[in-house]
């Protein structure tokens, strides 16, 4: 059994890291718990981070969102100010998980777990979002492309945690949509998932569009390249079918338990179109 530990303070969080090096930070446990089970292996001690102040809570200023890393996904969803500014992390919120999972989860572990599967990842990357790292020596605050750096993998060192995420408010000429295919329809880890932010004229014609993509590759995907293509095109079905052609050919997902290379590439190709369902 591992000892669990309730700090009030990240200066305690951090003094127990020091004394016991091989610690583990608790958020919800839904990853945690269920990856110690399957392994096995028990840290020593396990750091609950819900009685630490400025962990939770969702404020919105000077076009910032900044969100606790405590954050549930049931918060997330209770929020007007993500209803309002953040659609697509509305969204992505909403076909996260079941009811118990989305009332333990947060959002900080699902940034954490860096699965290329995480839910609420693409949204992240659409929305140019940044994270907060804390340490004893210092805060820093880096993009989300460069936070993640493999499947399970981040750039967190030493006595470094995610103390938040920034999310600039976009133009409120932006539409956010989330599309995942999984399995079934409900309770499935994606096989493929989409977010898209997209600044549509009355007239039709795209102004800007953002696209990320999970479970196509080891981190979440982007491609600036494509983006700027679309840009004065005009949008509906014509036009999603092919950005689902282009990052079909573009994205190098593998084969795994859940579904081959190509059937990740077919449900690529279809899934833009989603966006035109309800
Ligand atoms: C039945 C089931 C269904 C699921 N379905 C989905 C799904 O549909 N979509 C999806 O995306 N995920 C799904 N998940 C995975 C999981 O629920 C989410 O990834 C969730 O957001 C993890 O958050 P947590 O608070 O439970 O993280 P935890 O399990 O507490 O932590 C996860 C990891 O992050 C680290 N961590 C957490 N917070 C911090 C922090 N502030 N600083 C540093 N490190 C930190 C922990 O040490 C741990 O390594 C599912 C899980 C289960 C059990």
């Amino acid at each position: 059994m591992s000892e669990v530990a309730l700090p009030a303070s990240l200066e305690e969080v951090y003094a127990i890291r020091k004394r016991e090096p091989g610690a583990a930070v608790l958020a919800g446990g839904t990853d945690l718990l269920v990856r110690m089970r399957a392994d096995g292996k028990k840290p020593p001690v396990l750091i609950g981070l819900e009685r630490i102040p400025g962990l939770s809570g969702i404020a919105i200023q000077d076009g910032v969102v900044r969100i606790g890393p405590m954050v549930t996904h049931q918060n997330l969803l209770d929020s007007p100010v993500i209803r309002k500014h953040l659609a697509v992390m509305h969204e992505a919120a909403q076909v996260l998980g079941s009811p118990p999972v989305r009332h333990m989860g947060t959002i900080g572990g699902n940034i954490c777990t860096a699965s290329p599967a995480g839910d609420l990842l693409p949204a992240l990357y659409v929305l140019d979002a940044e994270v907060e790292i804390s340490s004893p020596a210092k805060k820093r605050v880096v993009p989300i492309a460069t936070f993640i750096t493999g499947p399970g993998r981040t750039i967190l060192t030493g006595q470094e945690i995610l103390t938040g995420i920034r999310i600039p408010v976009p133009d409120p000429g932006y539409q956010g949509f989330y599309r995942k295919v999984g399995q079934r329809r409900a309770l499935a880890i994606s096989i493929v998932s989409m977010a898209a932010l997209l600044m549509v004229s009355p007239d039709k014609t795209v102004r800007s569009a953002r696209f990320a993509w999970g479970s196509v590759g080891p981190v979440v995907m982007r491609f600036p390249d494509v983006e700027s293509s679309f840009a004065g095109r005009t949008f509906g079905p014509a036009l999603l079918a092919d950005v689902g052609r282009q990052y079909s050919e573009r994205i190098r997902p593998i084969s795994d338990i859940r579904a081959s290379a190509s059937y990740r590439k077919m449900v690529a190709a279809g899934l833009p179109l989603k966006i035109l369902e309800q």
